[in-house]
């Protein structure tokens, strides 16, 4: 067996550990002999796995007793028509455009609603995040929402948006448990877990209960209904049950290096490592402006496509893979989520340094 260093946007590198772990448990888990992929989700087993995995997901991120934590189906993208569905009770929201994942929660949006765009940095392809300190918020809006973490154009909100007194919706599915946050700053902080969690397949909403209501907009569907799923306890129908078993053990894992103060020691020195190598090169450049980086999703050029084209080549030759940027930036993107060691970004920085030399 060999296994890459892989730099994949997401789905994206997994805990080696937590691999092992199910591995471990494929056939038989606990005694049960059966694999969790085919265990009742109404057994003990699976309810077990289910209320630990919210506990320790609660404990990590220091989540308050008035928020639910749902997990639900459908990824990122089907919640940019929930939560207009569930929220969108004056029929306006305000949006903050940082990258292609805002732009199209606010598109969706848009499709139930006033989706107003209250500050944007598609001006300069998205590579800075714009001032939010004293932004137009809607008088009736009832939310200002944003990305937090740009995956595709590597910048990060390091200081919330000053909303004015409303409910901030935030989708974090690239810097989710990367750092601690403060949930009560936010109505409703959610991702995806393929980027920094679990496998693809289940997705992580935490919202504050009393945004929870069955005054929806009309034609919402059951399923779409926060409240159905708050009320059943992620269990209304058949939940993403192996996933969720994943996201568990990747939650204990988390816990066992420290909780996410650790993380965040962590995640800086690692991509600190690879900032300062940008910082000096004469061949590579960061694309963002650096008060805005990322901790996790790193773009770099060259300047040149095709010396950008062979040194993705060369690096997945030598075991650095899904190295390709977003076709919307070009170059370069190196994600170095919670689970990449910070002896993948060395070993990457090292290669970087030898083609360098070799092309220069
Ligand atoms: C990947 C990603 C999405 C889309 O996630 P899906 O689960 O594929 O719908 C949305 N937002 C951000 C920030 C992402 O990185």
């Amino acid at each position: 067996m060999s296994r890459v260093y892989n730099f994949s946007a997401g789905p994206a590198v997994l805990p080696e550990a937590v691999l092992q772990e199910a591995a471990d448990e494929m056939l038989d888990y606990q005694g049960t002999g059966m694999s969790v992929m085919e265990m009742s989700h109404r057994s003990e087993s699976f309810q077990q796995i289910l209320d630990t995995a919210e506990a320790d997901l609660r404990e990590l991120m220091n989540i308050p007793e008035n928020y639910k934590v749902l997990f639900l189906q459908g990824g990122a993208s089907l919640q940019f028509a929930m939560i207009p569905m569930n929220l969108m009770k004056n029929r306006t929201a305000d949006f903050i455009l940082t990258g292609q994942w805002s732009k199209k929660a606010w598109k969706e949006a848009g499709k139930y609603g006033k989706a107003n765009v209250i500050a944007s940095s598609e001006d300069r392809t998205f590579s800075y995040i714009p001032d939010c300190s004293d932004l137009p918020v809607s008088k009736d809006a009832d939310y200002v929402y944003i990305c937090e973490n740009n995956t595709i154009y590597g910048t990060k909100f390091k200081e919330l948006p000053n909303t004015k007194g409303k409910t901030l919706v935030a989708d974090v599915s690239s810097c989710f448990l990367s750092e601690p946050v403060d949930v009560s700053k936010y109505g409703i902080i959610y991702g995806g877990v393929q980027k920094n969690i679990g496998p693809a397949g289940v997705v992580i909403v935490i919202i504050r209960e009393d945004l929870i209501t069955e005054d929806v907009l009309p034609g919402t569907p059951t399923m779409m209904q926060y409240k159905t799923h708050a009320d059943a306890g992620s269990l209304y129908n058949t939940p993403p049950a192996y996933g969720i078993y994943i996201c568990g053990k990747v939650f204990k894992w988390l816990k066992k290096q420290g909780g996410l103060t650790a993380m965040k020691a962590y995640n800086e020195k690692k991509a600190q490592i690879l900032y300062d190598y940008l910082d000096q090169s004469s061949m590579f450049s960061g694309t963002v402006v650096p008060e805005d980086r990322s901790l996790m999703n790193v773009p770099f050029v060259t300047g040149d496509r095709e010396l950008d084209a062979r040194f993705i080549r060369e690096a997945a030759g030598a075991g650095f893979v899904n190295l390709k940027g977003h076709r919307t930036v070009g170059g370069m993107r190196a994600s170095i989520y919670n689970a990449m060691p910070i002896s993948g970004v060395k070993a990457l920085t090292e290669f970087m340094q030898k083609f360098e030399e070799e092309n220069r």
